[in-house]
């Protein structure tokens, strides 16, 4: 039996998943890569967190395992990931999913029917083989009580909220047969397929075209709101950050140098990364021709990880002898935000 710890009824503060130091190894023949080293969020109900950073950072690697499917050679070697749920009787309790079997029977139920993943191509996560129907019809049939009629007319009701259009006629349609943008909108109509609290979109909209992404971006915040989800929506794009999310966990080579609220972050962003990040967003008062701001210098190879802070090979403003020595701990700054940097304390 895992460890259950019930929650006060009352405490409303309580966050709906709660990760703490989580790390994500992979070994492989050279090394080891330390894709998630020892990241620390929480995420309440009804709000939209992001994760932002380059491609290699850990995001995704982030999502994976709070769903408990890394891929091999990965491994989880420590942390804790509180999902707080509901007994029958209404009482809220927690479950520490890393203490779960990953194919166990818990750990299936809680994958789609409490936390729901959208991929960010859906045409590798869809089976070629059968209808876009089938493939949301078998997740309610799996998670519901439903029987097949019941679950047929849930997923035409579902493709409709998604904006499909005709969905009684789209049910029967393979995924090759729509655009981009109808199969991400069936990806989120399956996500939402058995009323999930938790929906983790991982860059749900890199593969479409602009137009299509803000059409996404739209309907993931409406479905958002209307269904009072905990979004955690994890991208590249800090323009699409801005737009969507609440709170902000910046991640670089696997931690999370920077977290807290999205105003403060975006008024006043602390880390040099994240700054640079921000820099990079285009911005409509720019002069005409003005060339955006890139960020110097590229991810070091995963083998490679710098000495001290991860960052300093890239970092403008790095103190010589310290942050190419020593790694920075978060530092809290007020307002329910911390920086893992030397520029607001913790030097040795
Ligand atoms: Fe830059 Fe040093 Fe801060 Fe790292 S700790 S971000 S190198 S100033």
């Amino acid at each position: 039996m895992p460890p259950i710890l019930m929650v006060d009824l009352m405490t409303t503060s309580q966050p709906l998943l709660s990760v703490k130091n989580l790390k994500t190894y992979f070994a492989l023949d050279d090394g080891v890569v330390k894709a998630v080293d020892g990241v620390s969020f929480d995420i309440h109900a009804g709000r939209t967190l992001g994760i932002v950073g380059e491609s290699g950072c850990g995001k995704s690697i982030t999502a994976r395992t709070i769903l408990g499917i890394v891929d091999r050679p990965g491994r989880i070697e420590g942390g804790e990931i509180w999902l707080t749920r509901q007994a029958e009787d209404g009482t809220p309790y927690q479950t520490d999913l890393l203490t779960l079997p990953l194919e166990g029977s818990e750990m299936r139920a809680i994958r789609g029917k409490e936390i729901a993943l959208v991929f960010q191509e859906p045409m590798a996560s869809f089976s070629h083989y059968y209808t876009v129907g089938n493939q949301i019809m078998e997740s309610i049939l799996l998670h519901t009580a439903l029987g097949e009629e019941g679950a047929r007319q849930r997923a035409i009701d579902l493709l409709g909220m998604v904006g499909v259009p005709k969905p009684e006629r789209r049910i029967d349609d393979y995924p090759f047969q729509l655009s981009g943008g109808l199969r991400q909108r069936v990806m989120i109509a399956m996500a939402l397929a058995c009323d999930p609290h938790v929906l983790i979109a991982d860059e749900p909209t890199t593969a479409l075209d602009v137009t299509t992404q803000a059409q996404v971006l739209n309907l993931l915040q409406t479905i958002q709101k209307e269904r009072a989800l905990s979004v955690i929506l994890i991208t590249h794009d800090m323009g699409v950050i801005a737009e969507m999310a609440d709170d902000v966990v910046v991640m670089y080579l696997g931690r999370a140098v920077e977290r807290g609220p999205v105003d403060a972050i975006f008024y006043d962003p602390k880390h040099p990364y994240t700054k640079a990040l921000l820099r990079s967003i285009p911005s409509i008062t720019a002069k005409p021709r003005t060339k955006l701001a890139t960020l110097e210098g590229s991810i070091p190879h995963p083998f490679a990880r710098p000495k001290g802070c991860p960052f300093h090979p890239r970092c403008a403003e790095a103190i010589k002898g310290v942050c190419d020595r020593y790694e920075p701990v978060p530092i809290a700054q007020g307002e329910g935000r911390d920086v893992s940097c030397f520029l607001y304390g913790g030097q040795p």
